[in-house]
């Protein structure tokens, strides 16, 4: 018999067999592991970061129906791409998504490289999505540490550092590599994945009672679960008024296009403008004439809540005839639905566009 308490490392040593055990029990069937290939579990993994898994699933589908491979990823047109991304977010991930594909094509003959280092070298790729393809498909003996599995490890160890501190995750990721039980690192690194999603819940109470690894686990010991993990709370986001305009000639839609860099780059958008403005203002804020305006119409407010900015937003439609102003792109209503990709920030107002 041991002596003494058990080391970080002994402790998640032995979390490995019931953690397999279980995994292998009640794994769900999602899209991306019937067949899994190097493609579809990048997508998935990419997708899937800062969005639920019920919610990727229907673009998973649709993506891949239409992107089913690297070469055709890296040959789609941007707006299309959008469009298939579109409101799922983080516009970037999907952009970067066809820069490696284009990678790949070029430098490796279109086939995903197999190691994690080649693999972290692709653009949009770090260190969990490397280690998540490299483990789950390739085999290899890394970690994939993400938010999920920060928070089962801080649970079991009783740990109060702070997980989104990067010194937290790379000794999550060495821990993890020492204790990882060789050969089957992909089934463990999904183990704690799906652990941490269905039994080890974020922002409730964790399921300890169905937990797999509840007997070495230091936070359910001492009745600190609810506690952990600790996480510094983030940075006060800055709040920025805009007024949005739904612009509307007939069965036209006024869009503009977003600049090709910073916040929501080269998406398309409804007319807006920063400033709460009223409705004796419109005019001049959006470039209209006055004998044009056929109705205006107070529309409902809507919040938009990015990673660093707020939008608090009002509304109105505003008809016109003749036609819309110069410098607006005149999009058939129709058009909206297949093929501008307008980002979710508008979609209270993009479903008033009937
Ligand atoms: Fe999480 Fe409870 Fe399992 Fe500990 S016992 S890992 S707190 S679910």
């Amino acid at each position: 018999m041991e002596k003494g308490p058990l080391t970080e490392e002994a402790r998640l040593e032995r979390m490995s067999a019931p953690l397999l055990a279980w995994y292998k029990e009640n794994k769900r069937d999602l899209p991306w592991r019937i067949e899994p290939n190097p493609y579809k579990v990048w997508v998935s993994e990419i997708m899937l970061q800062q969005t639920r898994i019920e919610a990727v699933k229907p673009y998973f589908d649709r993506f891949m129906k239409e992107l089913p491979d690297v070469a055709a990823l890296a040959a789609v047109e941007d707006d299309r791409l959008m469009k298939l991304w579109e409101g799922l977010g983080y516009y970037n991930r999907a952009r970067n998504l066809k820069k490696a594909a284009d990678v790949i094509v070029r430098e490796y003959d279109g086939v995903m490289p197999p190691q994690y280092q080649e693999l972290k070298k692709l653009p949009g790729i770090g260190c969990y999505t490397a280690g998540a393809i490299a483990s789950i498909v390739f085999g290899e003996d890394v970690p994939a540490v993400d938010g999920n599995v920060l928070r089962v490890l801080s649970r079991i160890l009783a740990s109060r550092e702070d997980i989104g501190k990067s010194s937290v995750k790379k000794k999550a990721e060495d821990l993890l590599k020492r204790v990882m039980p060789k050969g089957e690192a992909g089934d463990f690194n999904q183990g704690l994945m799906e652990l941490g999603e269905t039994v080890c819940v974020p922002g409730g109470i964790p399921k300890c009672g169905e937990c797999p690894v509840s007997r070495i686990c230091l936070a359910r010991e001492s009745g600190l679960a609810c506690e952990l993990p600790i996480k510094a709370p983030p940075k006060k986001k800055k709040i920025e008024k805009r007024t949005v305009c739904i612009l509307e000639h007939k069965d036209l839609v006024g869009l503009c296009r977003r600049e090709d860099t910073g916040l929501l780059a080269s998406l398309y958008e409804l007319p807006n403008a920063e400033g709460h403005w009223n409705q004796k203002q419109l005019c001049q804020v959006f470039h209209l004439k006055e004998d044009q305006v056929v109705s205006i119409e107070q529309l409902p407010d809507a919040k938009h809540i990015f990673s660093h900015v707020e939008w608090h937003m009002i509304g109105y439609r505003i008809k016109v005839e003749g036609e819309l102003p110069k410098g607006l792109i005149a999009a058939k209503k129709e058009e909206l639905k297949t093929i501008y990709p307008l980002p979710n920030a508008f979609s209270r107002y993009t479903k008033l566009i009937k």
